[in-house]
């Protein structure tokens, strides 16, 4: 009876296609859960409904053959300029910054966040003018100078990195806001460091450093065995003025010691923050970068740096695994920001999921010195879903082959368009959608 009862139960959830969607045979990298496997990812209503070596088809709505990629979590850049918009020239608070939607999707990315272009006073202004309208998850650190990256004496402007109004704005917004940024700083004291930590304690958040001018009053091995706390970020890991490499091309022992006290080494690349030089013989000696990240900004995204994507492949193409680098793109950086309800895809997680592919060839990749690093393989993106739906979708695959639909007509999919994400052909006429 009870058994009937159970079967009669599934028939009628096979018959609605229980799952939205199933990615089949990819091989999933989630490293917060240990696997890197053949794996089938079910999602359904924006989740991750289930994670397993194979799950029957004709449970979900929608199957998507991805056995010739990786489906790994959505790919989180957590050093961004998104503050686009406001009109002011030549700032990171303005015409330097890009909008995060054109930028993301086509290269995996779900989650980003914009290290420092808004301070406390004008973060609002940010949250309204990007935050709120982008698709990608953009979330910020604040700039301990209150009126952000503005530019020249802006961010000089001592007077205005106020520790607690910087911890206020943050406990106002613990949503969006994961921490504190200082940048850009010239002078010879440490009161940008400073005033940003203590704005890191006061809103118990990290705390991203870009040391700005390199200085002997303040020198670099003082921030990162001193001043900055476990847990707190160095971006511009390989930055030809940091003092990474001896005179032999050896990691120095003080990086080793930073790490081991837990402050984190971000890559950042940027338009002037990734050598050749100091990336490749500090990854051959096995100092890894804990996280990668862009630095994306109008000017670096058409020098040295193109894209996330970009920035992994450089890393695969210096020795890594394609499964250290997942690691450092997702996982790593979601626990960095405490948020460690993203970046993997357990059961019951926020369906966030890049499937990727690594093509082989011959490729070359530039640093910010303009050299040329060669290299056999690359990251491209086939598929971006974010909070289950598709927002990226470069060869179709979760389509439909429009031959094989005999007579079809503008209406799309209604199941599919309202559950997965649409896209799929024109809507109702003078419907709001973009043709
Ligand atoms: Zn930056």
């Amino acid at each position: 009876m009870r058994f009937s009862l159970l079967l009669f139960l599934a028939g009628s959830l096979l018959a609605q296609g229980q799952y939205d969607l199933l990615l089949k045979g990819g091989h999933v990298i989630d490293p917060k859960n240990g696997i890197s496997a053949k794996r089938d990812v079910a999602i359904q209503d924006g989740k991750i409904a289930a994670v397993a070596e194979s799950i029957d088809a004709s449970r979900a709505y929608k199957v998507v053959n991805v056995s010739d990629y990786y489906v790994t979590p959505g790919l989180i850049d957590i050093h961004v300029h998104v503050y686009a918009g406001t009109g002011m020239r030549g700032a990171y608070s303005g015409d330097n910054s890009i909008y995060p939607d054109g930028h993301t999707f086509r290269v995996g990315v779900t989650t980003v966040v914009d290290a420092g272009s808004s301070g406390w006073r004008n973060f609002e202004d940010f949250k309204d003018r990007v935050i709120d309208r982008s698709k990608t998850r953009v979330l910020a650190l604040l700039n301990i100078v209150g009126r952000g990256m503005g530019g020249g004496d802006i961010e000089q402007n001592v007077q205005d990195m106020d520790a607690q109004a910087t911890a206020a704005m943050a406990k106002k917004h613990p949503q969006v806001v994961v921490g504190v940024k200082t940048a850009h700083f010239s002078g010879p004291e440490w009161v940008a460091v400073d005033r940003a930590v203590e704005a890191g304690n006061a809103a118990n958040v990290p705390v991203m450093v870009d040391f700005g001018r390199f200085r002997q009053e303040r020198p670099f091995e003082e921030l990162v065995t001193k001043r900055l706390r476990p847990g707190d970020i160095y971006t511009h890991a390989f930055l030809g003025a940091v003092p990474l490499l001896d005179e032999k091309l050896q990691v120095r022992p003080f990086m080793h010691e930073a790490r081991k006290r837990g402050v984190i080494f971000d890559v950042g690349h940027g338009g002037g923050s990734l050598l050749f030089r100091q990336a490749v013989p500090a990854v051959k000696q096995g100092f890894l970068p804990d996280s990668i990240s862009t630095d994306i900004h109008i000017t670096s995204m058409n020098a040295g740096m193109k894209d996330m994507l970009n920035v992994m492949s450089k890393f695969i193409n210096m020795g890594m695994s394609v499964d250290d680098v997942i690691l450092r793109s997702t996982w790593n950086p979601a626990k960095q920001i405490k948020r460690q309800e993203l970046g993997h895809l357990t059961v019951g997680a926020v369906a966030d999921v890049a499937v990727l592919n690594v093509l082989d060839g011959k490729y070359g990749f530039t640093d910010i010195a303009g050299t040329r690093m060669r290299g056999d393989r690359k990251f491209e993106c086939e598929l971006t879903i974010k909070d289950g739906k598709v927002h990226y979708d470069l060869n179709g695959i979760t389509r439909r082959d429009w031959d094989g639909l005999g007579i079809y007509d503008s209406q799309g999919d209604p199941r599919w368009d309202a559950t997965i994400g649409g896209g799929g052909g024109g809507r109702r006429r003078g419907g709001q959608r973009p043709r």
